[in-house]
């Protein structure tokens, strides 16, 4: 695992110690697979695979701040308020980027917003936004029923991917009973039917 282009002052053996340091070692091997599952999602799709591997490795690296350091993040930094009534898997991309800005020195604004974008999607989505949400979905350690068919319609159509994802994730959440955050929806109003 090495990033060749540099989007941060840190070095690549410096961004992946401090990776390492931030989650328990299930969820590195995620970002590792996440990583290179968006390397092959960038070739497919005439991306920069550096820029790709770099975004899908770092996208989880806040997912086990403690809540406590979130909420006065959101507090302390402007975001929105209504973000204090949701949870880590939504601020882990939305809020994410606060850690990923301030320890991993990235300041690349197409990565940034990547993260940002990784689990609920959003109406408007860059390649790089599709390729690290679809990278997550699919990366061969995901076992749900549907992720083979999930994978062959990605590597056939990234759009037509996005729509899948955002499909299976809104069924779940119903099925849960859990709560729909807004941008979720807006984003499957767009990319269900495409
Ligand atoms: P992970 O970080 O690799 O586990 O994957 P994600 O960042 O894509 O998703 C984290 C969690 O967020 C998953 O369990 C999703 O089901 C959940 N999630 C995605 N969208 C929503 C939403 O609109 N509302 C709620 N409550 N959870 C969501
Ligand atoms: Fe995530
Ligand atoms: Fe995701
Ligand atoms: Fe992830």
């Amino acid at each position: 695992l090495i990033f060749k282009k540099t989007y941060s002052p840190l070095s690549s053996a410096e961004i992946i110690a401090k990776e390492k340091a931030n989650m328990d070692d299930k969820r590195f091997q995620h970002c590792v697979r996440v990583s290179e599952t968006s390397r092959k999602l960038s070739k497919l799709n005439n991306y920069d695979e550096d820029k790709a591997a770099l975004a899908g490795f770092v996208h989880d690296y806040a997912k086990q701040v403690p809540v406590e350091e979130y909420v006065k993040v959101i507090k302390d930094q402007d975001f929105d308020p209504d973000l204090l009534n949701w949870n880590r898997a939504i601020w882990h991309g939305i809020v994410g980027t606060y850690f990923v800005e301030r320890d991993l020195k990235i300041r690349d604004p197409e990565i940034l917003m990547a993260i940002r974008r990784h689990t609920t999607g959003d109406v408007e989505m860059t390649t790089l936004d599709k390729i690290v949400f679809m990278a997550d979905f699919i990366e061969p350690g995901r076992d749900f029923p549907g992720v083979d068919e999930a994978r062959k319609i990605t590597y056939a159509n990234l759009d037509k991917g996005v729509g899948y994802q955002l499909a299976h994730t809104l069924s779940f959440l119903i099925e849960q009973r859990n709560k729909v955050y807004p941008r979720t929806l807006a984003a499957y109003n767009v990319w269900s039917t495409k």
